[in-house]
């Protein structure tokens, strides 16, 4: 991944336009049934290659809503498969197979911490 949108989501929309790679769905297409927008692991890039920083959360009026997640990448593929998404649900992804860039800048630990993209 990437960045993971919380369950402090409110549904605004302002996100899902942003992202240059359209890797984030609506509430109503969350494969995970959650009733918030969702960011597919295996597509996002956290805009390596489009923007300075993600553009998701650089649009997100939610405070600390988007948050660092693990890379996805080969390392870390068990991390999608097991029960992290929000309430100890499984992430979905459309190619598990595929790898994405990520930022180097970010460390492991913050990632884990689910660190805000964004910070005040
Ligand atoms: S970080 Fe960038 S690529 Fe990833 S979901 Fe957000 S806008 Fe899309
Ligand atoms: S901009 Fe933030 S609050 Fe709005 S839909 Fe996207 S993640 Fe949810």
């Amino acid at each position: 991944m990437a960045v993971v949108i919380g369950d402090t989501c409110i549904n605004c929309a302002a996100c899902i336009d942003e992202c240059p790679v359209e890797a984030i769905v609506d509430e109503d297409d969350n494969p995970t049934g959650e009733e918030c927008y969702y960011v597919y692991p295996d597509k996002c890039v956290e805009c390596v290659g489009h923007f300075d920083e993600p553009a998701c959360a650089e649009a997100c009026p939610t405070e600390g809503c988007i948050t660092w997640d693990m890379p996805f990448t080969a390392e870390y593929k068990s991390y999608f498969e097991g029960d992290n998404y929000h309430d100890e649900k499984p992430y979905v992804c459309e190619d598990c197979d595929t790898e994405q860039p990520f930022r180097e800048d970010i460390s492991i630990e913050d990632r884990q911490a689910h660190k805000p993209v964004v910070e005040d």
